[in-house]
């Protein structure tokens, strides 16, 4: 791990050890390429290009950690401290991967490897949120409509558009705290779709910091073509 003097250091972790079942296929959609390269090495150099970031945390699918590490070495990537076999939900690869941090580290980010779309300036806005105020989510606000399902084939009501956000990654939390709220989770048996859900049992208030809509997660196989056509059309 190179260390940055004095300066604050920050540590990633990337879950990419979901198995990718929406986008059919036998290869997780994390591993299939867009522009010629592998979705997970453009991730993981996206992080590896902000300053402040000393090391990064790969979790994998089991099988694919010798394999992982070897294509991240072929792309350049120079900040990989460890490339780890996850768990059954995205939740347990974050706790394991967590558990692999070393050294002291004063801020996590954990981003998905499907989303190899994040621009610099934003995670380096996530950082400086996470420094503030101890936790810091990625979010866009909403442009539908969000309708709450009722009785079934039936809505309930429509949620108020102006206060809603859709909530992407990276999350960036100070190091204790989202070992704390980890460790609260699964001794209490919840199962959250964001880190920041955890946190928020807490009762810490989670600063939202303004993103864009183009740092989309690839999650089916049309998500996919779009993200092709993208590189393609630049
Ligand atoms: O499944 P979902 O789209 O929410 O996955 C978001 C990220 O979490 C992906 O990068 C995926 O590889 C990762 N993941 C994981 N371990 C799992 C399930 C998903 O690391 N068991």
């Amino acid at each position: 791990m190179s260390r940055a003097g004095s300066r604050p250091e920050v540590a990633v972790v990337i879950p990419a050890g979901g198995a990718g079942r929406r986008m059919g296929g036998s290869t997780p959609k994390q591993f299939l390429t867009v522009g010629g390269e592998p979705i997970i090495a453009l991730t993981v150099r996206a992080f590896e290009r902000v300053r402040a970031v000393t090391q990064i945390i790969v979790v994998v699918p089991p099988g694919y950690a010798t394999s992982t590490h070897r294509l991240l070495r072929r792309a350049g990537c120079t900040k990989v401290t460890a490339v780890v076999e996850g768990g059954k939900e995205r939740q347990d690869s974050v706790r394991t991967g967590l558990a692999m941090i070393t050294g002291d580290p004063a801020v996590v980010l954990i981003h998905d490897a499907v989303r190899p779309f994040i621009k610099r300036r934003i995670i380096e806005d996530v950082i400086t949120g996470s420094f503030a105020h101890g936790a810091a989510v990625v979010g866009v606000r909403v442009k539908d409509t969000i309708k709450r399902e009722g009785a079934k084939g039936f809505y309930k009501d429509t949620l108020p558009r102006h206060l809603l956000w859709a909530v992407q990654t990276p999350q960036g939390f100070t190091r204790h705290l989202i070992e704390k709220a980890h460790a609260r989770a699964l001794k209490d048996g919840f199962v959250g779709t964001d880190d920041a859900m955890l946190v928020e049992r807490l009762r810490i208030p989670v600063r939202i910091v303004e993103g864009d809509y183009g740092n989309a997660k690839i999650t089916t196989r049309e998500d996919l073509l779009a993200a092709r056509l993208r590189v393609g059309a630049r």
